[in-house]
């Protein structure tokens, strides 16, 4: 760990190579924007870091990284030159599992925002919410629930509950890990849902011992329920424009959304010149096995709506990728994490002994092997949710299987939470990348009491194997999965790299009480540089994209971030505050999309084009309790929680 450390903490002394311009000065073009006086950290191969450094930038794509010196030439009259005050610059960052459009609609529309909640807590929010709209008779959809931390203080909570709430509208409160939802009677009676009804395959009715039915729908059985929620009345693309501010200010420059049908919200921010990030955007049919049609709707949707290829200063969307869930979740209130042994039950003694719950498994092998085979052939990429160690292996199996090495960019499995010791090597033999939400890996609600119980103390050794992935070949690319937990990239990387939250941070489980706070295990953690790789350079080679972005290179687009705090600076910033960075400038294509309205060194231009994108009424209607960080309630036991889809 340390040598690359010191590697990325070179200097540029005058006379050496890293001084000179990385193209010929004749050739240098005039440049729109130089920044000079930054620490550059350009993390391409060779973990280049330019102290003292200087970026050119025209018509979106970087065109000299070196010192000011070398940089210079690029300026002509119509250049603005940018002294960065000796701020650190970093690629922009790159989420490869999120779900932008989920996220805005919980900003806009009624969201528990991860609390602990008491019954009558939850139950005071969502009256508030039904009161907000007298008259109303569709559905009310409530997300951001924390059932972990709902279960741990409450039991684990009936409809009775809900149906006792003022109002004849049918509800359905979505838990954090997107995987269930907890719905009124009302709700039941709709979908026609009675304690005789059948489970439906690779989904569970929730009933409790007298058969009853409890209110609660995993998995498959969730479905009907979110559907019959629609749109929430939050159209796609203000969903959209809710999120990409978020985005934007947090230094995200592209993403895969993870699980998509068809849309055209992207294409519309296009159209208005607002789209601000990259989108890589997977097409999914939660809950189908019809594969043939999941691969001939994702083909057309790529012939009509993916831009094609990548532009450096104009942001567009590729729609390359299908998804596909081949499980669900761990924590002990689902339990559909596909697992190789099974889930663990009170013995009744105070022993936890295996039970008969494997979890629920969305296919079998040979489904997995022929989605794959049938995505590949089409010219697509697939990526997978995978979350438990039977989960995980069926995929490697049915890539073993295939008989050939894959691309970083073709097979992607996204969690994998829980991986049996033998299959650590196998994702590089295979070229498979691990899609991982660093965040995970610290002391949550989601980790603890009956979850953990469940899960045993062996399999709880083993969770979010992040650094021993890494240390076997494994390629690590970052996906926040926003919003199930809050989008707070720099807490992720400080969990990665110090496997533990940080008890200053709101949006980390450490927050909320001393029983979160500590390393979560004695797992090998992440360095610096490849937790951030993971947001960048490898992220990159995930997308296929290293061509044009994860790097500040020449010839590269201009994605970057301008930070508070030099984020590889041990002295200045020790581990235990890497979490509190921020971002004071997020440049797209070489447009700044975000310039905080703070600092005084960043142009008056860029600020009052930040300000503008912001001052959108759609942005302006985000109230800030809706930004999602999880809210302090104030109990002295308190805990909260978001998981994992
Ligand atoms: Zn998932
Ligand atoms: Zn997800």
């Amino acid at each position: 760990m340390a040598s690359t450390v010191n590697k990325l903490l070179l200097v540029c002394l005058a006379g050496t190579s890293l001084c000179e311009p990385l193209v010929q000065r004749a050739a240098l073009p005039v440049a729109d924007t130089l920044f000079v006086n930054g620490i550059i950290h350009t993390l391409d191969t060779g973990s280049t870091t330019v102290v003292d450094g200087a970026l050119a930038i025209t018509n979106g794509t970087i065109t000299c990284v070196g010192t000011e010196v070398a940089c210079k030439p690029a300026v002509g009259s119509s250049t603005k030159v940018v002294d960065l005050n000796g701020k650190a610059v970093i690629p922009g960052l790159i989420d490869t599992h999120i779900h932008p459009i989920d996220a805005g609609r919980a900003m806009l529309g009624c969201t528990l925002r991860f609390q602990q909640l008491t019954q009558d807590a939850l139950r005071n929010i969502i009256q508030a919410c039904l009161d907000r709209q007298p008259g109303e008779t569709r559905m009310l959809t409530v997300t951001e629930f924390d059932r972990e931390g709902f279960t741990a203080i409450n039991g684990p909570g009936n409809k009775a509950m809900l149906d006792s709430l003022n109002t004849t509208r049918p509800i359905a409160i979505i838990a954090t890990n997107q995987h269930n939802v907890f719905v009124n009677s009302k709700t039941l009676q709709l979908l026609n849902i009675t304690r005789d009804t059948p489970d439906p395959p690779g989904g569970r009715i929730g009933r409790d011992s007298n058969g009853e039915l409890t209110g609660f729908l995993e998995e498959n059985a969730s479905g009907p329920a979110r559907a019959l929620g629609g749109d929430r009345g939050i159209s796609q693309i203000d969903a959209s424009i809710a999120a990409l501010a978020q985005l934007r200010q947090k230094g995200i420059t592209t993403i895969l959304d993870a699980l998509q049908g068809r849309h055209d919200a992207w294409t519309n921010l296009t159209a208005q010149g607002d789209l601000t990030v990259r989108v890589f955007t997977c097409f999914g049919i939660f809950g189908s096995l019809d594969f043939p049609s999941i691969v001939a709707q994702a083909q057309d949707v790529k012939k009509t709506l993916d831009s094609g290829a990548l532009v450096a200063n104009a942001p567009g969307q590729i729609w390359r990728h299908v998804k596909f869930f081949t499980d669900g979740v761990l924590p002990q209130a689902s339990e559909s994490g596909f697992l190789l042994e099974p889930y663990l039950v009170d013995s009744g003694n105070g022993t936890w002994v295996p039970g008969k719950n494997f979890g629920i498994p969305n296919s079998n092998q040979s489904q997995i092997m022929e989605i794959i085979t049938r995505t590949l052939d089409a010219g697509l990429n697939i990526h997978l949710h995978a979350s438990g160690d039977a989960a995980v292996r069926s995929v490697l199996n049915a890539a073993e299987a295939m008989n050939r090495t894959f691309r970083p960019s073709e097979i992607g499995i996204a969690h994998a939470e829980l991986v049996a010791v033998e299959d650590r090597q196998r994702f590089a033999k295979l070229g498979i990348p691990v899609i991982a939400s660093y965040q995970w890996a610290q002391k949550a609600t989601y980790w603890a009491g009956l979850n953990e119980k469940a899960l045993g103390p062996e399999r709880m050794s083993r969770v979010e194997a992040h650094g021993i992935l890494n240390d076997e070949g494994a390629l690590l690319s970052y996906g926040s999965d926003w919003p199930v937990d809050p989008l707070d990239p720099f807490l992720a990387l400080s969990i990665g790299v110090n496997r533990q939250g940080d008890p200053q941070n709101r949006n980390s489980h450490a927050s909320f009480g001393p029983q979160f706070v500590g390393r979560l295990d004695q797992q090998p953690a992440l360095s610096r540089e490849v937790a951030l790789r993971g947001m960048t350079t490898a992220a990159a080679k995930y997308l296929d994209s290293s061509d044009s972005i994860g790097s500040l290179e020449v010839g590269k687009f201009a994605d970057l971030v301008v930070i508070d705090r030099d984020y590889f600076d041990e002295a200045a910033v020790p581990n235990e505050e890497l979490a509190k960075n921020k971002v004071l400038l997020t440049m797209v294509g070489g447009r700044a999309v975000f310039a905080d309205n703070s600092t005084n060194f960043l142009p008056a231009e860029w600020v009052a084009e930040s300000d503008r994108l912001n001052s959108h009424p759609v942005v302006k209607s985000i109230s800030p309790g809706n930004i999602l960080s999880r809210a302090v309630t104030g109990r002295a036991c308190g805990s909260h929680s978001g998981h994992v889809h």
